[in-house]
């Protein structure tokens, strides 16, 4: 009989924080200088050279700590975690090991199972390493490396989850609600393409006999994969090849695996027994970080709206969910749907063209919502002249297409093309006349019951007006004039 196995994920996300300068030291945090350009003795880890703790680090974990429901703790402590590599040049890295700074925290994921939330075990405070350049394509055959230190020292909170996750799926949608809720924090550029959001999956399949701890399950690391399609896709992979091992009877070894993005596949990069003797040690060097809790009270009040908030209001608006979750996934186009809100308060008119010809032009122009192509007071007047019926649907997709090219405002291209709608009653009489005078057969087929022969007439008004009347209005005047043409 074949054995079944229930899929168990956690991941572990590092986010650099977005602060002035780096941890323990006054070098600027700046991604994509000059290599070695921001360094100095105590990021270089020069013997005798002392860290100081920056506060805005500290500030920023706290929020992020906070946005995720955490207990932060007043008390946590720095620790040594040793090991040997060639981008950290202490030879250890200062992080926080058994009194972190915040635990207990959650994120909710939703889906086609309706909503679920996932574990976070904790969230520690530590220093990132410095970057290998290898000269070659991979470390494999590379025929050197270069070590830059700029990035040596530069702040960043691990997120730790609980294995609570257990498909691909709900790993990806974790991770997609972490960094929307992080965005809204103003903490972290959460790039994972230039490594300021990175991930580290552990896989393990449990089965179905089995009756011990998840600690015990033997669990495989994929480390530093560089978008979250590819944690998805390396999660999948580490399934397929983990469940084949196990059915041959074959036992999985608990080591870090590397993801090959053009394969679809992971590849062994070493054993995790002898990798993980970190031998860690209380940081000699730092004192304990002690919250005060007035302090602490202050993060509380100034923090932001938060995604869930804003589901819920959004929804008492009267938008519908997959609206709703398109605005609040994009904090620079939730930002601007306020701002067009709070001059044109139709939701669901600003919502529907935001959402579609408006991000349709963004899309075209390559740009993101918080460098809008064309102003929220410009599109709010936009809206305002489909409204008052000066613009038909169709012309104010083209006077929005003039707008993004030009950046005029919408009166002045209605007004250089000429196209706004007649809607003067009068204007439109006199050609409504004019077009019963030269179809005196039609308007007799009307008038004898045949519906279809109004169609004719308010298409010939509609030509003689070149598409700027209201079609409704036609109508209506049609009707009107030819009930009392006798
Ligand atoms: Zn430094
Ligand atoms: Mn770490």
């Amino acid at each position: 009989m074949s054995e079944s196995y229930e899929v168990v994920i956690g991941l572990e996300v590092h986010v650099e924080l977005k602060t002035a300068s780096k941890l323990f030291c006054g070098c600027t945090n700046l991604f994509g200088q000059e290599p070695n350009t921001h360094t100095c003795p105590v990021c270089l880890g020069m013997p005798g050279a002392l860290p100081v703790l920056n506060q805005q680090a500290v500030a920023l974990a706290t929020r992020a700590a906070l946005a995720l429901s955490c207990d932060v703790h007043p008390f946590s402590k720095f620790d040594r975690k040793q090991y040997f590599y060639p981008d950290l040049p202490k030879a250890y890295q200062i992080s926080q090991y058994d009194q972190p700074l915040a635990t207990e925290g959650h994120v909710t994921i939703r889906g086609e199972f309706g909503m679920r939330s996932i574990g976070i075990e904790r969230i520690h405070l530590e220093e990132d390493a410095g970057k290998l350049n290898h000269i070659g394509q991979r470390l494999g055959d590379a025929t050197g490396s270069l070590v830059d230190l700029n990035r040596a020292g530069v702040p960043l909170i691990e997120i730790v989850s609980r294995p609570d996750m257990h498909s691909p799926e709900e790993a990806r949608l974790y991770l997609t609600e972490l960094r929307t809720v992080l965005s809204y924090l103003d903490i972290s550029d959460l790039r994972m393409e230039e490594g300021s959001m990175r991930c580290d999956a552990n896989i393990s399949l449990r089965p179905s006999s089995y009756t011990g701890s998840l600690v015990d399950l033997p669990r495989v690391e994929i480390k530093n994969v560089n978008s979250f399609r590819n944690v998805q896709r390396g999660i999948e992979h580490e399934i397929v090849r983990q469940k084949a091992l196990l059915e041959q009877g074959i036992r999985v070894v608990k080591e870090t695996r590397g993801f090959d993005d053009a394969a679809g596949t992971t590849y062994s990069q070493r054993s995790k027994e002898a990798a993980n003797d970190y031998r860690y040690f209380p940081e000699p060097d730092l004192p304990p970080l002690i919250l005060d809790t007035e302090w602490l009270e202050a993060q509380k009040r100034e923090m932001p709206d938060l995604p869930e908030a804003l589901r819920h209001s959004l929804t008492t608006e009267g938008l519908v969910s997959r609206d709703v979750e398109v605005l609040v996934q994009d904090r620079a186009l939730y930002g601007f749907w306020r701002e067009v809100v709070a001059i044109f308060p139709d939701v669901k008119l600003v919502t529907n063209w935001l959402l579609s010809d408006y991000s349709r032009h963004m899309n075209a122009q390559g740009l993101s919502f918080d460098t809008p192509g064309v102003s929220a007071e410009h599109l709010a007047q936009l809206l305002g002249l489909i409204q008052d019926g000066t613009l038909s649907g169709k012309m104010a997709k083209e006077v929005l297409e003039a707008m993004f090219t030009t950046k005029e405002s919408p009166e002045a291209v209605v007004q250089r093309l000429g196209l706004s709608q007649i809607t003067d009653q009068e204007a439109i009489r006199v050609i409504v006349a004019e077009v019963i005078t030269a179809n005196p057969g039609v308007v007799a087929d009307f008038q004898g019951g045949k519906d279809k022969a109004l169609a004719f007439l308010v298409g010939q008004v509609m030509k003689a007006t070149k598409g700027q009347a209201k079609p409704n209005l036609v109508n209506s005047l049609l009707r009107e004039a030819i009930a009392s043409h006798v």
